[in-house]
């Protein structure tokens, strides 16, 4: 396994292997990496012939009040899971790397990056697709692999690679979740104990909701509420946003047979949790 810092070194490993006639497979990360991670490489080793992991905690998506400082890193551990999991090339480019001090340009979705994690996050998308246009445009992978746990993220880019015309096909994976079911998150480290056992609510209200849907309630006006209310009961625990939304178009109407995504943040503390569920109406 080979580490790259440089984005000429990474591109210049990229055209060698698509000049091989090979595959690229890219998971792109924030690092301190986990099972959810672990999937998505999986899912790269079997569709493509070399898998390339990115780890950069990228500054432009988060707001001067976020955690961009204290987010968890563990470059060491990574590197290890990585070559464990048969990564061929790793790139890791510092701050420097990816935006010159003299940075000007930003790939922006204008329609939804507006609603659900937008709402309290006005410039996170921007930066996300951002630096995944960069990513792209760098090693031109012929696959990247994204988790269904930013089902919102996975989206933008998918409607990113469309209407900018990347060569790439996106594939999005299933939510990893601990044995209690709380979606795995890097974030999941900032919770207290007491937090982590309330933040299991989330998933349990999900499920409560997908059990209500298929025994043909569909009242989703009135499951927003009695969730809104589970979730805000808990000492530790804040809704920030609870919506049943068409699950391709996160728009807000839908009709009978379409399959519908039930998003949900939570703030757990001061860490906001994000999970969601597709339903099937
Ligand atoms: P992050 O490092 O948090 O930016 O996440 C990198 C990628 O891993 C994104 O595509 C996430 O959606 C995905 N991911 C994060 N957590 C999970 C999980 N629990 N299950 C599946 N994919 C995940």
């Amino acid at each position: 396994m080979k580490v790259f810092s440089s984005p000429d070194d990474m591109r210049n490993v990229s055209q060698s292997i698509h000049r091989e006639g090979r595959t690229i497979g890219l998971v792109p990360t924030m690092g301190f990496l986990h099972e959810g991670h672990l999937s998505l490489i999986r899912k790269a080793r079997k569709v493509a012939d070399k898998v390339i992991v990115s780890i950069f905690v990228n500054p432009t998506q988060f707001a001067p009040n976020e955690d961009l400082d204290k987010y968890p890193r563990d470059i060491e551990r990574d590197l290890k899971l990585c070559s464990s999991e048969k990564v061929d090339f790793v790139f890791l480019p510092a701050n420097d790397d990816m935006y010159s001090p003299h940075h000007q340009t930003y790939v922006r979705n204008e329609v939804i990056s507006k609603i659900l994690c937008g709402k309290s996050r006005p410039t996170h998308f921007r930066g996300v697709t951002t630096i995944v246009a960069k990513l792209f445009n760098i090693i031109d992978p012929d696959f990247s692999v994204f988790g269904q746990k930013d089902a919102q993220q996975a989206l933008i880019i998918r409607n990113m690679v469309r209407d900018l015309n990347f060569r790439t096909h996106i594939l999005v994976e299933p939510i990893i979740r601990e044995k209690d079911g709380l979606a795995i998150s890097s974030r999941n480290k900032y919770l207290t104990p007491e937090q982590r056992k309330q933040a299991t609510e989330i998933y349990k209200n999900l499920l409560y909701a997908k059990e209500q849907t298929e025994n043909g309630n569909l009242d989703f006006n009135n499951l927003k509420i009695e969730i809104q209310k589970n979730i805000n009961n808990l000492p530790d625990c804040r809704v920030d946003y609870v919506e049943f939304v068409e699950a391709e178009s996160l728009e807000n109407k839908f009709s009978h047979g379409d399959k519908v995504l039930l998003a949900i943040a939570v703030f757990a503390g001061k860490t906001r949790l994000i999970d969601n569920i597709i339903l099937n109406t």
